[in-house]
């Protein structure tokens, strides 16, 4: 596997295995690497002869900078982690590589990046599109691998690449999860024992959603289930809402043969954790 830290070698090193007829799949990841990230270079493996990750937390996507500070970092193990799961390219920059002087693009992306994760970190999604297309551009993907975990920001990158007739094909993945529920995150390490235990309420809110949603009315479900997990313990929700999985505008009455999603943002602790879940197919 190499490991790369610069620009230029990064895209010299993929041109050259491109002008050898070999496709790249690509995954960009902040590091602190676990299951759910795993599971998308084994899937980029699977369809692609060349796999490339990045690891990279990108300091202008944090509204918030203690937590960009808190951010966990562990290459050595992500570096370890990422070779036995078959990557063959890390491109692992500096922010001065990454950013040698001030970024001003603004994208307008609508409605997407208003609502939700949008409304509650103000300049995240931006930051999420400089930076992907950056890496889109040094990386020259044939397809890239996003999360559902990040629903809104798959959203997004759809968006972008759209925009900006980036010619990548965007793969969405399942949501990876640990066995009580709670969706991999590398912001779980930071929940003590007692949020630990707790967390898991996140993915049963969700189930319970889903089943709710087949018999009683949008706005009830909302409330109870903002009750349910703001009467846990240490823990204050942001965010629940029921959206169109294609344009996140909610929903007011729900509809099976349309794609909708729950999703949802709550505080537990000092941490602040994400996870949703689709509605319409089961
Ligand atoms: P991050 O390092 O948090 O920026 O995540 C990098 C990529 O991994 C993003 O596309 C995330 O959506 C994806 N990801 C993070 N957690 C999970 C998970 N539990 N299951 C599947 N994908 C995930």
């Amino acid at each position: 596997m190499h490991i790369f830290e610069n620009i230029t070698d990064t895209k010299e090193h993929i041109l050259e295995l491109k002008n050898k007829g070999m496709s790249i799949g690509f995954v960009p990841t902040m590091g602190a690497l676990h299951p759910g990230h795993i599971s998308l270079i084994r899937q980029a493996h699977k369809e692609n002869d060349i796999v490339a990750a990045s690891i990279f937390v990108n300091p202008i996507q944090f509204n918030n900078q203690e937590d960009l500070k808190k951010y966990p970092r562990t290459p050595e193990k992500d570096f370890y982690m990422l070779e036995s799961a078959g990557c063959d390219i890390v491109f692992y920059p500096t922010a001065v590589e990454m950013y040698p002087e001030k970024v001003n693009v603004v994208y307008d992306f609508g409605i997407l990046d208003k609502v939700m994760e949008g409304k509650f970190r103000p300049g995240h999604f931006n930051g999420v599109a400089i930076v992907v297309k950056k890496l889109f551009d040094i990386t020259l993907p044939d397809k890239a691998y996003f999360g559902e975990k990040d629903f809104q920001q798959l959203a997004i990158i759809k968006a972008l690449v759209k925009k900006e007739n980036i010619p990548v094909a965007i793969v969405p993945c399942p949501t990876i999860r640990e066995s009580d529920g709670l969706a991999m995150s590398s912001r779980n390490e930071r929940l003590n024992e007692e949020e630990r235990a707790i967390a898991p309420v996140i993915y049963n809110t969700l189930l319970e959603i889903r089943e709710k949603i087949k018999k009683e009315p949008i706005p009830e479900i909302l409330s109870w289930a903002t009750e349910k997990i703001n009467n846990q313990p240490g823990m204050t929700v942001e965010y629940i809402e029921i959206v169109n999985s294609d344009t996140l505008l909610p929903v007011r009455v729900f509809d099976t043969n349309i794609p909708t999603r729950a999703c949802l943002a709550a505080f537990l602790g000092q941490v602040r954790l994400i996870d949703n879940l689709g509605l319409d197919m089961n």
